[in-house]
């Protein structure tokens, strides 16, 4: 068994699921430096993706990435909706005629990730979700590099972006809604960061099921 676009549904309730379970304390993060909606926006793109996850079922990854993509633009505001949306839509793009397969998953979240970076005009290190995003990528490139096993490469991703969220609340945010308080931010983790973390956390809970991720080896 592969990893195929029937599964998308499971990776969208399982970071639904992460996102609700946690929904009080991200807002209490982002009404501290954001303006309190980054979970409703989540909360609505994730929907969305569900709605449209029955009919990605018999599509290829490209396609499938690309759809989402279109969804999550024209249905969520926010910084997160245009990132995410972008994100989907470049890894679409490179998908495009490739398998899935850990080094294209790599290759394709890279690109993702770069394609955010230019949307959003930021980096590491401005206390946003690419303080997770990118080492993620970065790491998921490496461990793609060294063919690790599975269960190795979601453990170091875990790690990875647990050490991205935390290193954003000592960060001053130069992007966003946050960069308007300046050093009043410091102290604090970005929400985006936090929810970043909490989907990378859920989907590596569904691929670390070994029924679902022989394809991905
Ligand atoms: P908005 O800030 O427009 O209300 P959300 O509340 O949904 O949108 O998302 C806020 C999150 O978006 C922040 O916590 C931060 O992680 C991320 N973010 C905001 N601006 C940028 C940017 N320019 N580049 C990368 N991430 C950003
Ligand atoms: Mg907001």
């Amino acid at each position: 068994m592969t990893v195929s676009t029937s599964q998308i549904k499971l990776f969208i309730h399982a970071a639904s699921d992460a996102i609700n379970d946690n929904a009080e304390e991200v807002t209490e993060l982002d009404k501290a430096i954001g303006d309190g909606d980054h979970v409703t926006n989540l909360q609505r793109g994730l929907a969305t993706l569900d709605a449209l996850a029955g009919s990605l079922d018999e599509l290829d990854w490209s396609t499938a990435f690309q759809k989402m993509g279109m969804s999550v633009m024209s249905t969520v505001g926010g910084a997160s909706g245009s990132l995410y949306g972008t994100l989907f839509i470049a890894m679409g793009k490179a998908m495009k005629g490739k398998d899935m397969s850990l080094q294209s998953m790599a290759d394709a979240f890279g690109q993702g990730v770069e394609a955010m970076k230019q949307r959003g005009r930021s980096d590491v290190g401005e206390k946003t979700m690419l303080d997770v995003l990118i080492p993620v990528a970065n790491a998921l490139r490496e461990a793609a590099g060294q063919a690790q096993a599975l269960p190795e490469v979601l453990a170091t991703l875990n790690r990875v972006a647990g050490l991205g969220c935390e290193s954003t609340r000592d960060m001053l945010p130069t992007k966003g809604r946050a960069s308007f308080l300046g050093e009043r931010a410091i102290g604090c983790i970005d929400a985006g960061a936090r929810t970043g973390q909490l989907m990378i956390a859920a989907i590596s809970g569904v691929l670390g099921e070994p029924t679902n991720y022989s394809g991905l080896s």
